[in-house]
């Protein structure tokens, strides 16, 4: 499956201008969706509301009453690329005929610059008014590419038709979805939708219209941009939270996990103002949810991922649950044991005892949606710290990357980093133990040429590492020492 998910990145590409159109039949509670080409690399296959990139050619002059230029030249892009997707035309001034519609569309797919021009000569104009904005925004940084989206949300008194053409194949199928069928259809795997479209059908299904449109525009928990926030899969939430943690990451990956009763892994927020966001976030989350908190788990208790658990703890009265020797904890984990969640059908976290980069660490399978979390057994992107100072342990953690690659998740939720789709994850683990193993034959190789000291084998055996990591790279080489058996 084509999606952003599968790819890894740690630049953070620029985010391109985009807009989309959200139809509402407030009456019906039906939207209308695009069904995204299965061969697009962004989204693709996904369900999503009628929208693409600003274009310098939208300049906004065929728009009136527009808040500013920019407003009208996002708008602009937004109404072309709804008549491009779908043959709709959500323009005033004139009527035109379905074979002058038809004929122009074919013309504006050929030539999207010519939208204005032909909105002109027609007399069309586009109504701002009739375009509420809804909320923008920003694919996560992890993603190659990136959209910086404002959405509009159009009511009309009855679904239009509407036929897909698009660019090149680009839109596969449109249709008029009602809000809770859609939401259905998606939790019960049928269709995909991105989070923004979850995000918006979630709030027109169980708000009332004003109430909704008030919530997508003030998010609670954010600014006036919703970023750092995904839902990849039904009732799997990741929130990345700034946290004390090793570079190249900044962030761990908070996760709730669930429907009716949910579960948090890994709350790590240490800064307050940090945590006022979240609280809010939270709260809005278990409110669409219809949910409770109901259990808080720790892969393992360093601070990047439990700094706030006494916090939430005390304010959702929920028992922590972590491995018998993690100090905050009331439920000590086991290997194997279960955890049942209500929900339709009722969701069920398998714990699995992965020691090595700590003693109590423990990665998490939701079996329902087939997520795993596995915490700090691998980074994307980033290394590891296996220190033996702290608990880690070299051997122990092949063994756990081992144990762990035998498993089938259909998505792989690391601690730092973005999360990956299908094999993506397995593959993971695998390369990384090839990865330690190379670095092992390495250090092998170093000491058969001569190397005696920590120093001299560091040198040797890491030279590929930059010399400011070394600092690091003695403790994953003192690891490794131990778990080959070799005394310095
Ligand atoms: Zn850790």
């Amino acid at each position: 499956m084509a999606s952003w998910l599968n790819y890894n990145s740690d630049g953070g590409a620029t985010p391109k201008k985009a807009a989309a159109v959200i139809m509402f039949v407030e009456n019906a509670g039906s939207l209308l969706l695009v069904r995204r080409n299965q061969a697009l690399a962004f989204m693709g296959g996904h369900h999503a509301f009628p929208g693409g990139s600003v274009s310098e050619y939208d300049t906004g002059v065929r728009v009136r009453g527009a808040a500013d230029a920019e407003q009208a030249g996002t708008l602009t892009a937004a109404v072309r690329e709804l008549f491009e997707e779908t043959g709709i035309l959500l323009v005033e001034g004139a009527v035109l005929s379905d074979e002058k519609k038809a004929e122009t569309r074919v013309a504006v797919l050929n030539s999207p610059d010519i939208f204005e021009d032909m909105l002109a000569e027609a007399g069309l104009y586009i109504e701002a008014e009739k375009f509420i904005p809804v909320g923008r925004w920003i694919t996560p940084t992890f993603a190659p590419m990136r959209f910086d989206t404002q959405y509009f949300l159009y009511c009309a008194g009855e679904p239009f038709p509407a036929s897909p053409i698009g660019h090149e194949g680009e839109i596969t199928e449109t249709g008029w979805f009602n809000t809770c069928e859609a939401l259905d259809l998606r939790a019960n795997g049928v269709i995909q939708m991105s989070t923004p479209v979850v995000f918006v059908l979630r709030r027109l299904a169980v708000l009332p219209l004003d109430k909704a449109i008030e919530r997508l525009q003030h998010t609670p928990g954010f600014s006036d941009i919703i970023h750092d926030y995904i839902e990849p899969a039904h009732g799997i939430h990741i929130v990345p939270v700034p946290s004390r943690t090793l570079p190249p990451a900044s962030h761990t990956n908070c996760m709730l996990v669930g429907e009716s009763e949910l579960a948090i892994i890994d709350p790590g927020i240490d800064d307050a103002a940090a945590w006022t966001r979240f609280e809010s976030h939270l709260d809005e989350i278990l409110e669409m949810a219809g949910g409770k908190l109901c259990a808080i788990l720790l892969t393992h208790d360093h601070p990047d991922h439990s700094a706030s658990v006494h916090r939430l703890a005390r304010r959702h009265d929920a028992p922590v649950y972590a491995h018998q020797c993690c100090q905050e904890k009331d439920i000590a984990l086991e290997d194997g044991m279960g955890i049942a969640l209500s929900g339709a059908p009722p969701w069920h976290i398998r714990c699995i005892h992965t020691p090595g980069h700590h003693p109590g660490h423990f990665a998490f399978y939701e079996e329902a949606t087939d997520t795993l979390i596995c915490g700090d057994m691998v980074s994307n992107p980033g290394t590891i710290m296996i220190d033996p100072e702290t608990g880690g342990d070299m051997g122990a953690y092949l063994d756990s990357l081992d144990r762990l690659s035998a498993l089938k998740p259909k998505l792989t939720v690391p601690a730092h980093g973005a999360p990956l789709m299908f094999d993506a994850g397995p593959d993971l683990f695998r390369k990384t133990i090839a990865h330690r193993r190379m670095r092992e034959a390495r250090i092998r190789d170093a000491i058969g040429r001569g190397a005696s000291t920590l120093e001299e084998i560091l040198d040797m055996a890491y030279d590929d590492t930059p010399k400011s990591l070394h600092p690091l790279a003695l403790r994953q080489l003192q690891a490794h020492l131990i778990d080959m058996n070799i005394d310095m």
